[in-house]
């Protein structure tokens, strides 16, 4: 069988160990079975996306083939956001890490991998083929050293603003992916749209699968929406089917999509919303738009309104417009305006991080408390059921040498600054009930990476003797 032919037998509803013993078989040819990510042989291996016929190109610079796309692009966006924030609290509150790595054996491990892998799959009929993709995924990879595998991955999909939703899906380099599916130069500019396509897919499935692992570890579920996509042409798909032959199975394919189509629900283009999760009964469609066949929703007044100015592309851009999408998916990108430094709007406050420097998830959880309550320096993140305890430096000076150690802190990796952090905490820790100084000194840890007793005796070695 070739390489990522899915879905694989036995099925996940039979069989899910043995379905996933026969995907990993599969992955093993092209990516290597070690650890680390590797070509497994030494043939190389001929692009996938590329060589296709040109009319297969072009077919994919259909306005509805592209609408998708950004329909697709805008969902994995808003899951990548969610998944920042439901893991940023769950490391600042529950300790996911310590949890995962050190109370679950591996075999515990491997069946929440194996739930989330189920879970993923079954979303969507066409997300099993994504897998192909994914090499990470794998009960090894994810497992290694005692867990820090998944606990990686989690953290490299995480973003760094918890409250955005980012313009565009945080994409994970894989040496042989990215090899798999490199572009040629001058590349046709359907070739453009398959590649975005394949890094779509195997972002949305990797997201999906860490997604579903950490809500199977808290026994929790919540069924993600499907986006409804856009009509595909039958016609063009038969059309196409006589071109390509044997060598891709359009029927099954459409087949899929068709499926897809009927399993998801319809969705609010500016917020991501269905109709039953943004309080509404029914989204309302843009008359315009479904006049040429384009599926627009909305669950609100201000949705539309967003959209139309903001949206990607602006609605304004679009509307009603056949060729739109195709034309501001391949428009120049405006140069991002860099983002205003002003030191003195508190929400800007604690600036970017340095290149390579990248906040933790329970930073991240920090900060955001920090953004809702701005009368405080910090906030004692205490174990569920006892409520955050928040703290407020009184004197201004105080208040202003803590704010300062604390940007650097939460800039770059400096030890010395989140030790002076530390002093500061300390007499509000002793006082704080249900916390104290070890619990301050394990948040600091998981927040900066920083041992707080390690770092007193790097940075004062006279002081602490
Ligand atoms: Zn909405
Ligand atoms: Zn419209």
């Amino acid at each position: 069988m070739a390489f990522g032919d899915s879905p694989k037998s036995p099925s996940f509803k039979k069989d899910r160990r043995g379905w996933n013993a026969a995907w990993e078989r599969d992955l093993a040819s092209v990516y290597g079975s070690s650890i680390e990510i590797s070509f497994a042989t030494r043939k190389s291996i001929p692009s996938v996306i590329s060589g296709m016929p040109t009319r297969y190109y072009e077919m994919l610079l259909a306005d509805s083939h592209v609408g998708s796309l950004q329909t697709m692009t805008s969902q994995i966006c808003i899951l990548q956001r969610d998944l920042t924030r439901k893991a940023s609290r769950r490391f600042a509150e529950d300790d996911f890490e310590s949890h995962w790595k050190t109370r679950c054996s591996a075999k515990e491990r491997e069946e929440f991998v194996l739930e989330g892998l189920v879970r993923a799959c079954d979303a969507s009929p066409d997300f099993e083929d994504h897998r192909k993709w994914c090499p990470e995924l794998t009960l090894n990879r994810l497992n290694h050293n005692s867990g820090q595998g998944f606990i990686d991955l989690l953290k490299k999909l995480s973003l760094q603003d918890i409250d955005k939703v980012p313009d565009d899906i945080k994409i994970l380099p894989n040496v042989v992916y990215d090899k798999i599916n490199a572009l040629p130069p001058n590349p046709h500019p359907g070739l453009v749209v398959a590649k975005k396509s394949c890094d779509c897919g195997r972002m949305y499935l990797l997201t999906m699968v860490v997604w579903n692992i950490l809500l199977a570890f808290y026994d929790e579920s919540e069924t993600y929406g499907l986006v409804k996509g856009q009509r595909e042409d039958r016609e063009e798909l038969a059309r196409f089917q006589k071109l390509a032959g044997k060598e891709v199975d359009v029927k099954r394919v459409a087949g899929e999509v068709a499926a897809n189509r009927k399993l998801a629900e319809r969705h609010c283009t500016s917020c991501g919303l269905p109709a039953s999760k943004a309080g509404v009964d029914t989204l309302l469609s843009c008359k315009r738009c479904k006049d040429i066949d384009r599926l627009v929703f909305y669950c609100s007044k201000k949705c539309q309104t967003a959209d139309w100015k903001t949206g990607r592309p602006p609605h304004k851009t679009i509307c009603g417009k056949e060729g739109a999408i195709r034309d501001a998916f391949f428009a120049p990108k405006e140069a991002a305006e860099p983002a205003p430094q002003d030191d003195d709007s508190d929400s800007d406050f604690y600036g970017t991080p340095s290149p390579g420097y990248t906040r933790s998830p329970a930073l991240l959880h920090q900060l955001s408390l920090l953004k809702e309550h701005p009368q405080l320096d910090y906030v004692f993140v205490r174990p569920h059921p006892h409520p955050d305890h928040g703290v407020g430096v009184q004197d201004p000076l105080g208040k202003m040498f803590f704010k300062l150690c604390f940007k650097r802190a939460a800039c770059e990796h400096s030890p010395r600054e989140v030790c002076k952090m530390f002093q500061q905490l300390e007499p509000s820790a002793r006082g704080a009930p249900g916390y104290g100084v070890q619990l301050l000194k394990k948040q600091l840890m998981k927040e900066f990476g920083v041992d707080v007793d390690v770092a007193m005796k790097e940075c004062w070695p006279d002081k602490t003797g």
